[in-house]
């Protein structure tokens, strides 16, 4: 299909409207036949889809179907009463010509225009109420969205979301190739958008540079669902041969009995990475019976003279493998070390014109944008192992069943305190922190060794827990010194509280495992390991996402726009919220005035024993809530140490004089000290062998 571009779009104006139109004032009435004619598209096309014609033929018989569509009427009236201006014309594709539509409120369209006098036959019929079948049925971030259709006399128009920033093939052709950072970028959303497809058995077979559209924000969105086809299941086969030369999978051409499935929507993405950062598709040649030729024996080659990096040729060659199982699926393309460069937070309108510069880019800043790029392309919550599902329902019927009744360590609980395997339930991964969430750790630059495979990648996260009670462990040895030398620390007077968690409960048979600190932020730390974080009295939130390859990396949201794969996330933290606030009472008194941190803090890791709940926080405080209601909590590299009475006094002294004195100075009473520090650095010594 060539895009046959008008002038570049303005604003809709009477002046501007197209002067070629002779038709005017015409009644649209909507496609009230779609609904037989749908059920019909079922049955024919699961059996035959409009094949490619050789390419000369089909050039011929394609230009005469998109030139048969005449320019609709200035002013498009529709029986509903919905009136449309039509306004410039924005490109032709093989089958419609497509223009700017604005309706009574100002809202710009894109109008796909068929000709009725190009769908005479019954396959034409078909393959376009199939295209409009498939288009409705999408929603997606990454797909052009379909918003309605209907007819007039001489037209069918398919209102689509306006794309005013043309194709990725229209910017190819003005920039010649594309950088490797673009290319992630685009090419992750249009995964988002392919994937979206696929879980819902589409595969769109016509996937190609000039079918991806800029919207105003210059996010992709595919489109073009002519050659789409809907499997009944995932092991079904298609049979047609279809697609656009350059683009077309070996086994679409080869697959005649053995037939094709999703992997030909796998085998384009290969195609148009390697013709953004080459320049051309990889096959190319005039011939298109030697484009099929080189196609089927795999010829292809990466040119000397262009700069492209080893990880981009390694993915191109994987995805374009003539076996199409073995091919990367859409989430192992993503684990590739390509996407694992410089990686921009988005892509700016520039961009159709000039080289962005993308230097300033640290490999922090990277693994953040990638990280985004992939949730807003609804990448990252259906790839998780373990989604956090809730219903409505659930929240509103079910009550926790590990609630700690009146404090947070209740009396007579023994069989409520049991073991959790260190974590088995939350896959923990590699550490990291955002800048704004200071406290928690960052990745050391030492740790660059990155690998494709899930499985070979380092628990970072668990050196990071390991090490961080490993520091306190020492820390805690060396107070015991100190207390031994019997010399006083004159630090003892100036010390604050540490955030502390000041509620909890363990729902994690469900959902996850719920808390509340003593600034008050409410926190659920997720079975998937990802926490939500709800800041007091602020009008935000935190996800903190346990990523694979990336740790822990925060991204602050406002509650007035939450994305919509979070929505489920922040209604559980907030009926945990309303939980903790009517069922349980807080640890401690605490004066706001005491709190050291100004920065967020959150839940690392808990771990629940017989004796005690332990509680690693990211600002390395770890806190013990012991079975006889004291509670402490060792903070500062294990320097400083926070007692909790049972009647929620709290006190912070240096350990080392705690140790000296045998007490804290306020508690009059036998907490059981040694035995509490000797079951402290037992834990932590089983942390740091674990
Ligand atoms: P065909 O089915 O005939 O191949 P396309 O869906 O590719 O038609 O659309 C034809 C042309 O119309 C495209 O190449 C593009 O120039 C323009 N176009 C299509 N959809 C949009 C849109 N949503 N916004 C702006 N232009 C569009």
């Amino acid at each position: 299909m060539a895009a046959v571009r008008g002038q570049p779009l303005q604003a809709l104006g009477a002046r501007e409207l197209n002067a070629r139109s002779r038709i005017t004032n015409q009644q649209i009435t909507p496609l009230k036949s779609t609904r037989k004619l749908e059920s019909e598209v079922e049955v024919v096309k699961a059996e035959k889809v409009v094949p490619d014609q050789p390419k000369d033929k089909a050039k011929k018989k394609k230009e005469k179907l998109s030139a048969l569509c005449k320019t609709p009427p200035s002013l498009i009236r529709t029986r509903t009463g919905k009136d449309y201006k039509r306004g410039l014309f924005l490109g032709e594709g093989g089958f419609a010509r497509c223009f700017q539509i604005r309706d009574d409120s100002g809202e710009v369209y894109a109008a796909k225009t068929v000709a009725k006098a190009s769908i005479k036959s019954d396959k034409t019929k078909t393959k376009l109420l199939s295209e409009i079948k498939i288009h409705k049925s999408m929603s997606h971030s990454n797909i052009v969205q379909f918003v309605d259709c209907f007819e007039d006399d001489v037209n069918v128009y398919i209102l689509l979301e306006i794309c005013p920033n043309q194709s990725l093939m229209d910017l190819l052709k003005k920039r010649k190739v594309l950088t490797e950072p673009e290319v992630r970028y685009f090419m992750t959303q249009v995964i988002g958008g392919i994937r979206y497809m696929h879980t819902r058995r589409v595969i769109h077979r016509d996937l190609k540079l000039g079918n991806i559209f800029f919207d105003p924000e210059m996010n992709l969105k595919i489109g073009d669902f002519g050659l789409a086809a809907v499997l009944h299941a995932d092991k079904d086969r298609k049979y047609t041969i279809c697609g656009t030369p350059n683009y077309i999978a070996p086994e679409v051409l080869t697959g005649k009995t053995t037939g094709h499935s999703y992997e030909v929507d796998i085998w384009s993405i290969g195609v148009m990475l390697y013709a953004l950062l080459v320049g051309k598709p990889p096959f190319q040649s005039k011939d298109v019976s030697l484009i099929y030729e080189r196609i089927k024996t795999n010829d292809f080659h990466f040119p000397a003279d262009k700069p492209i990096s080893n990880e981009a040729k390694i993915l191109i060659q994987d995805i374009l493998s003539t076996n199409p199982l073995k091919r990367p699926t859409l989430d192992e393309i993503l684990e590739y070390d390509f996407f694992k460069g410089p990686f921009p937070e988005k892509i700016t309108v520039e961009t159709l014109v000039s080289v962005p510069d993308f230097s300033h880019l640290d490999r922090h800043q990277s693994q953040i944008n990638f990280m985004n790029a992939r949730r807003n392309a609804g990448l990252i919550q259906s790839s998780q192992k373990n989604p956090v599902e809730i219903l409505r329902s659930d929240l509103e019927s079910e009550k926790p069943k590990t609630i700690l009744p009146q404090s947070l360590s209740p009396g007579n609980t023994k069989s409520k305190y049991k073991e959790v395997t260190d974590m088995a339930v939350r896959p923990r991964k590699i550490e990291e922190s955002s800048s704004k969430l200071g406290k928690a750790r960052r990745l050391d630059d030492d740790r660059k060794t990155y690998r494709t495979s899930i499985d070979a990648i380092p628990r970072f996260s668990d050196t990071v827990l390991q090490k961080e009670c490993e520091g306190t462990l020492t820390g805690i040895l060396a107070a015991e010194r100190q207390a031994r030398s019997r010399v006083p620390n004159r630090y003892s007077t100036i010390l604050k509280t540490p955030t502390l968690i000041s509620k909890w409960v363990d729902y994690s048979n469900k959902h996850g495992f719920s808390y509340q600190l003593s600034s008050e932020d409410i926190g659920v730390l997720f079975n998937d390991g990802n926490t939500l974080l709800r800041v007091n009295h602020s009008n935000s939130f935190w996800y903190i996402m346990n990523d694979l390859t990336d740790g822990w990396v925060a991204q602050e949201y406002k509650m007035g726009f939450i994305p919509h794969e979070l929505s489920r996330q922040v209604e559980i933290a907030d009926f945990f919220a309303k939980y903790m606030k009517t069922n349980l009472c807080k640890v401690s008194n605490d004066d706001d005035s005491l709190i050291e941190e100004t920065e967020e803090i959150f839940l690392r890791r808990y771990t629940r024993s017989d004796l005690y709940v332990m509680f690693e926080l990211s600002n390395g405080s770890i806190q013990f809530n012991f079975r006889d209601h004291h509670k402490m909590c060792v903070s500062q590299a294990g320097s400083v140490i926070t007692y909790i009475s049972p009647d929620r006094t709290s006190e912070t002294c240096l350990l080392s004089n705690v140790l000296r004195d045998g007490s804290f100075p306020s508690v009059a009473y036998d907490i059981g000290l040694d035995e509490k520090l000797a079951l402290i650095k037992e834990a932590l010594k089983g942390k740091v062998n674990a």
